[in-house]
């Protein structure tokens, strides 16, 4: 295990035993209360004496998430009664819950353009961020968002949440693309742990087919316009790395037909044994994409990718975004 998720668990229990002595001063007698400070101080120790985080049956490391989800835990999902695993799996679920309820409207229509979506966690929750914001003022144009917390799992998720409150409070002050770009890195930078980061897209499309693109750091989107593509520069450093990043918009016109394809790195660098997926299966793909609605791309790319996979795990979180102009 890292050392900073280490310490992030520390943290948790530490704010656990106070909790709980808390509650012993108040309610002295409650046995319950002193099992559950018993089981702390046990975690406490297995930190000091380097036990923490391996399976009291199998040696073997615990899963993050489960340590994320409950830092007391002492066994790995394989030796967990079933009643610890049941009730795991319950609060992973309503994790994943919360997290879909997150997404945008799966074909969301917009005057002029044509917009779908796939979003695929690796586990339970995923670290990747997908957004579609419309404006509540000014109608001529809307926001798409695509990023990838480093990581994933139970603490990704976290963050990914944490990107969706911060654009969704921002896009309504009606800044400029980079000034809100700066504002999430700089809240980031000053809210998350530092081992914490995230690469992030938003395109901001308006109605004649403009599109402003800013990048931190994420895998460079694709243009494609008449049967030619163009893979569009990456021109910021990922956000939560650096207060004080300053980040650059880049502006593409868009024609009826043209796509705009965005993804994250669990499309390209998805691998069969050692070979890796990359984007010239796309850049192939690219050349029907005209004559295809945004939906039917998102699905040719998803059978592509399932094709080369060939019923191998996706070992990553995957999201794909597709822009049309119509
Ligand atoms: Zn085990």
């Amino acid at each position: 295990m890292r050392h900073d998720d280490l310490n992030d668990i520390r943290g948790k229990i530490l704010d656990r035993k106070n909790k709980l002595v808390d509650l012993t001063q108040k309610y002295i007698s409650a046995s319950e209360v002193m099992d559950l400070l018993q089981e702390v101080e046990a975690a406490l120790l297995r930190m000091n004496n380097g036990t923490y985080g391996t399976c009291e049956v199998c040696g073997e490391p615990i899963e993050i998430d489960s340590l994320e989800t409950d830092p007391l835990v002492r066994f790995c999902l394989d030796h967990m009664n079933s009643e610890q695993q049941r009730s795991l799996e319950e609060d992973l679920k309503l994790a994943m819950k919360i997290q879909r309820k997150l997404l945008p409207q799966m074909d969301v229509k917009v005057p002029g353009w044509d917009i779908s979506y796939h979003y695929e966690p690796a586990g339970f929750v995923s670290g990747d961020y997908c957004d579609i914001i419309i404006p509540e003022v000014n109608h001529d144009h809307y926001y798409l968002v695509l990023g990838d917390v480093s990581g994933k799992g139970v603490a990704a998720s976290m963050l990914m949440t944490h990107l969706h409150a911060m654009f969704h409070s921002l896009i309504p002050l009606d800044l400029k693309s980079n000034e809100i770009m700066e504002r999430v890195n700089r809240q980031l930078c000053e809210s998350t742990a530092s081992s914490q980061f995230a690469t992030l897209i938003l395109a901001d499309a308006f109605d004649d087919g403009k599109v402003e693109i800013t990048n931190a750091g994420h895998c460079p989107p694709i243009l494609f316009s008449n049967g030619n593509y163009k893979e569009l520069a990456t021109n910021g450093i990922p956000m939560g790395v650096l207060c004080s990043s300053a980040y650059n918009s880049s502006f593409v016109e868009m024609k009826p037909g043209d796509v705009l394809f965005i993804y994250t790195d669990g499309l390209s660098e998805a691998s069969r044994n050692e070979e890796q997926f990359e984007t010239d299966r796309i850049l192939r793909l690219g050349k029907e994409f005209k004559y295809m609605e945004s939906r039917q791309i998102v699905e040719a790319v998803k059978t592509e990718l399932n094709g080369f996979l060939g019923g191998n795990p996706k070992a990553d979180d995957l999201t794909i975004m597709v822009l049309k102009k119509i």
